[in-house]
């Protein structure tokens, strides 16, 4: 399985995924030419995309989703809140299929495991993809107001996480924002701190988690030095020795091989960057 997320942040996130035979989008928060272009710049042509996976109805996560529905002819899959919640983004003539928090399908050769977050979107969810080719899973949760008991088992025993660390304590009482958005944001319903990050990836932490990257930074409220120091100091800590990066708001991250990471990580600071 490879991945990349295309580009993540307050003003737009999108997440792509490949098997062999299988392509999917988590999320689309860009306009339709930019998540285009941003695929091309990987080397993926967009018409190949087989489904875009919807996790909340939230600008920074749709934002295109109509648009390329409409232009590649991607079916999208989201919950039934998220439909109503995004009704002005489709026009009918795109293929919409809904899924529900609690029952897995597949699309392609992913397994696809829809949980419950607590942000506070009409229906917000977070989900793990499995490849029945390799067995790789993954955790996409950048969305999640607090780590809940759900969202926990949800996400142990993956090998690859792509995890908010959204903002800094300091920064976020610091910066240009009112006392009311800096209390959404820090809320159990907002968004998780690098602080709130590290904290649940230790204890997450099993041998098999191969990499960590870290997503949906705050511009104003954080720094990917930031992220990765708190992050990365908890992780060395905890002996940790996988592969940590930080996703971007203007450009896609690399086309990440998971596999590969799977089969060296842990070895001796081959791929720590910490
Ligand atoms: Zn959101
Ligand atoms: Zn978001």
């Amino acid at each position: 399985m490879k991945l990349a997320m295309l580009g993540s942040g307050s003003r737009g996130n999108a997440t792509y995924l490949e098997t062999d035979d299988t392509r999917l989008l988590v999320d689309a928060g860009f306009s339709g030419r930019q998540l285009a272009s941003r695929l091309e710049r990987l080397g993926v042509d967009p018409d190949s995309i087989d489904a875009l996976l919807v996790t909340h109805e939230h600008g920074d996560h749709t934002r295109g989703a109509g648009i390329f529905a409409r232009r590649h002819g991607t079916p999208v899959y989201l919950t039934s809140g998220t439909r109503a919640a995004t009704a002005t983004l489709f026009r009918g003539t795109e293929r919409v299929v809904e899924y529900a928090v609690g029952h897995p399908f597949h699309i392609g050769s992913f397994r696809v495991e829809p949980f419950l977050t607590v942000h506070d979107a009409v229906d917000p969810v977070a989900v793990t993809l499995t490849s029945s080719h390799c067995g790789t899973r993954v955790g996409v949760a950048t969305d999640l107001g607090r780590p809940t008991a759900g969202v926990r088992h949800a996400l142990a025993g993956c090998h690859f996480l792509i995890l908010e660390a959204n903002h800094d304590e300091g920064l976020l009482r610091a910066g240009p924002y009112p006392a009311s958005v800096q209390q959404r944001i820090a809320s159990s319903h907002g968004h998780l701190s690098n602080h709130a990050a590290a904290r649940f990836l230790a204890e997450l932490l099993h041998p098999g988690l191969a990499g960590v990257l870290l997503a949906h930074l705050s511009a104003e409220c954080n720094a990917p030095d930031r992220a990765m120091e708190v992050v990365g100091k908890v992780l060395r800590d905890a002996k940790w020795e996988g592969w940590l990066g930080v996703a971007d708001q203007e450009a896609p991250t690399e086309l990440l091989d998971l596999l590969r990471l799977r089969r060296t990580s842990g070895q001796a600071g081959q791929l720590s960057l910490l």
